[in-house]
């Protein structure tokens, strides 16, 4: 029995006749299309995947549209790195290097845009350069005790352990002239394994390509925060680009480990900490002295205009209530893996639910299928078509999302907690290529391995967070995808899903179907069941009587966030904070929870009232103020972190005044966080009733 139905034999039924649908042939002939040419948001070549996944929406029966909104984006207009020896004057590199490996057969095509950052304003800086490790303000701290000087100099730091917009930021903050970004060999390269071709690993010339926007601010369009930026938006009701919260005002640039090595190996100053040598064949240094760099870098901003890609279904009992999956299609240069490998998933579970419309079936609520334009600029497709609906969202049951959506044979999620046992059950009803369901699977597999939450970065972290219920392991959805809007900002209950492998050439020209096929999913039967579990996510959605959501989870979950946070501000010797109304609001969420699960898997009764009631729980979640400095970020119980980006802050505003030792921001805080939930307990005891 699934929770939520009322006659789940007849929903079963549905389920069978969807699952015989989706093909593993066709989701690599549609993978392939998709990743023809390189498709950069804005460009031409996005134009035509919009066009054609319009047209495989509206052969599915969807009415489809192709939705433009405009955005401040750059591309490089000539992006340079010259690194010349301090003693001698001796050129040590110059770049950078075009991306190249021994035949790749996608790698020369005229259209390939260099190595650059997504938001980075232009400059033209000669400074000494010193190593920051990963950039996290522990980093710039330990350079400070050791009296290396940061201010006015080029920064280098390597990828990992935070969203890069954070790395800049922090330099920003520390006084930086700009930033150097590399793919140290020891994150993504040949030290986890081989390298590409030979292996799915990063070569010496990949570049990680990326947005630095700070996202954390908010997402979307830097001229529009809240609003849309729909072609018909006046230029008086954007904000000026030059003091956008979510730009930078030092300019970066990626590079690859081939053009970061000598930049590295020359530095002069002390030998760097033991944690902060990466992979390299060469003793890391702090630098300061020994290596001069010439960094120009000159962006091409403009307006300019993206197309999201809108499928719609209308509900035949339910139509204000709207079930929204989406996945991004526009990708740094071929994307077959980020997001396209997701994108081919999406195409295939909208071919079954076409094919159930085709025999007649129709659902209950309204289902809108949404390929996104310009996520990897700062999820500004979803952003903008979010803002643009946020009346409707308001009542929204759930947005599911999938973005790499497969570069290997795991599966792993991310959801909020009332989404996690739906999730869960949807896992069971899809066989797994690898023989049982793809719940058993993922269920032994994080025995043996333990979990490694899908993180939109190309890699799977670690995320800490409360395993209240004893069963697979879901993440906290943070930041760095397309749900960000939907749950950060409106309250929609969402979810995040990937099948993850090793993937080595995120954001890079290898990112492309010669790779896929090599090491991702070769008969793409991964394809197959990620489009089977993104369907059934939908059709569950769209058709329960009673909504699933399992707030008895979610309020276990939020105890323990205020448990870690008190024993983090005790720690920090900050017992003078007061946790006792919220810890009693969360006791008192869960109790109603509790009651109100009751009511939900009781058999009898018309669900109305109860889904309304249900629904509203997550919003009451929101504050109207949002977070302080960030007042996009609504959500009380989840943000990306100011200094993680990638990863979930849970309690943010509480535990973001505990990280800067603000006891009177804490207080106000605990006050916003208790406020929620006994507006969101309320309404669970009327939904008892
Ligand atoms: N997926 C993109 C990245 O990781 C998102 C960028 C953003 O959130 O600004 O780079
Ligand atoms: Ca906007
Ligand atoms: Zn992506
Ligand atoms: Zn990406």
């Amino acid at each position: 029995h699934v929770f939520g139905y009322r006659d789940f034999s007849a929903q079963a039924k549905i389920d069978q006749q969807f699952l015989a649908v989706p093909s593993a042939k066709l989701a690599g002939e549609e993978l392939k299309t998709l990743t023809a040419a390189p498709h950069i948001a804005a460009s031409k070549e996005d134009y035509d995947t919009a066009v054609y996944v319009a047209g495989k929406f509206k052969a599915a029966g969807l009415e489809t549209s192709i939705v433009p909104y405009k955005a401040w984006l750059n591309l490089p207009k000539e992006i340079s790195v010259t690194a010349t020896d301090d003693a001698t004057g001796k050129t040590l590199m110059h770049g950078p290097t075009r991306e190249h490996v021994e035949g790749d057969p996608y790698q020369d095509d005229p259209r390939v845009t260099p190595g650059f950052n997504g938001s980075s304003p232009s400059g033209d800086v000669t400074a000494e350069v010193v190593y920051a490790n990963y950039g996290r303000p522990e980093d710039f701290d330990r350079l400070a005790a050791l009296h290396i000087d940061v201010k006015g100099k080029l920064v280098i730091v390597r990828y990992g352990a935070n969203f890069r917009g954070v790395k800049v930021y922090v330099a920003q903050q520390r006084g930086a002239a700009g930033v150097i970004i590399y793919s140290d060999p020891a994150d993504d390269g040949y030290y986890r394994g081989d390298k590409y071709p030979n292996g799915p690993y990063r070569p010496d010339t990949g570049v990680q390509r990326g947005s630095v926007q700070y996202m954390f601010k908010y997402p979307g369009d830097a001229t529009t925060p809240g609003i849309a930026s729909t072609p018909e938006l006046p230029a008086s009701k954007r904000i000026d680009p030059a003091t956008a919260a979510s730009m930078p005002r030092i300019p970066s640039t990626p590079l690859s480990y081939h053009d970061a090595a000598p930049i590295l190996e020359n530095l002069g100053g002390p030998s760097a900490p033991r944690e902060w040598q990466g992979a390299l064949p060469f003793n890391y240094h702090l630098g300061g002295t020994g290596v001069k760099v010439h960094m120009l870098l000159k962006q091409d901003y403009a307006m300019r205009t993206i197309w999201d890609v809108i499928g719609k279904i209308p509900g035949t009992e339910l139509p204000d209530e709207w079930v929204v999956a989406g996945n991004h299609r526009d990708a740094w240069v071929y994307g077959a893996v980020d997001p396209n490998s997701g994108t081919a998933a999406m195409l295939e579970s909208v071919h079954g639910i076409g094919e159930l419309l085709h025999q007649g079936w129709k659902p209950k609520r309204t289902v809108i299928f949404a390929s996104w334009d310009a996520e990897e600029e700062g999820l500004i497709g979803s952003t903008e078509w979010a803002e643009d609906h946020a009346n409707q969202l308001a009542h929204a049951v759930a947005y599911f999302n999938t973005d790499v959506g497969v570069s290997g044979p795991s599966f792993e999620s991310a959801a909020v907690p009332s989404l996690k046992q739906f999730v869960r059950d949807v896992t069971k009803e899809v066989p797994s290529p690898k023989g049982g369901s793809v719940y058993e699977q993922w269920k032994a597999e994080q025995a043996a391995n333990g979990s490694r939450h899908h993180v939109n970065n190309g890699f799977n972290e670690r995320h800490g967070h409360a395993n209240v219920d004893n069963d697979v392991e879901i993440g906290d959805l943070g930041s760095g995808s397309d749900y960000t809007p939907f749950i950060q900002h409106l309250g929609v209950p969402s979810t995040d899903i990937g099948s993850d492998g090793p993937y080595g050439v995120y954001h890079s020209v290898f990112d492309n179907y010669a790779w896929f096929i090599k090491n991702a999913d070769p008969t793409f039967v991964y394809e197959q069941q990620q489009a089977r579990v993104f369907g059934l996510e939908v059709l569950h959605m769209a058709d329960t009587d009673v909504l699933p959501y399992d707030y008895v989870t979610y309020g276990k979950e939020i105890e323990a966030y205020i448990e870690a946070a008190k024993k983090k501000a005790a720690d920090a010797q900050l017992s003078s904070i007061d946790f006792s109304e919220a810890t009693a609001a969360a006791q008192k969420f869960t109790s109603a929870a509790e009651a109100a699960y009751s009511r939900q898997t009781a058999e009898s009764g018309n669900p109305t009232h109860l889904n309304s009631e249900l629904r509203q729980v997550e919003g009451d979640l929101l504050s109207s103020a949002g977070l302080p400095n960030r007042p996009w970020f609504k959500h009380t119980i989840y943000a990306p972190g100011e200094y993680t980006g990638y990863a979930a802050v849970v309690i943010p505003g509480v535990n973001e005044a505990i990280d800067a030792k603000d006891v009177s921001r804490a207080q106000t805080q605990m006050a916003t966080l208790t406020a929620a939930l006994t507006r969101a307990t309320s309404t669970l005891e009327s939904a008892a009733k």
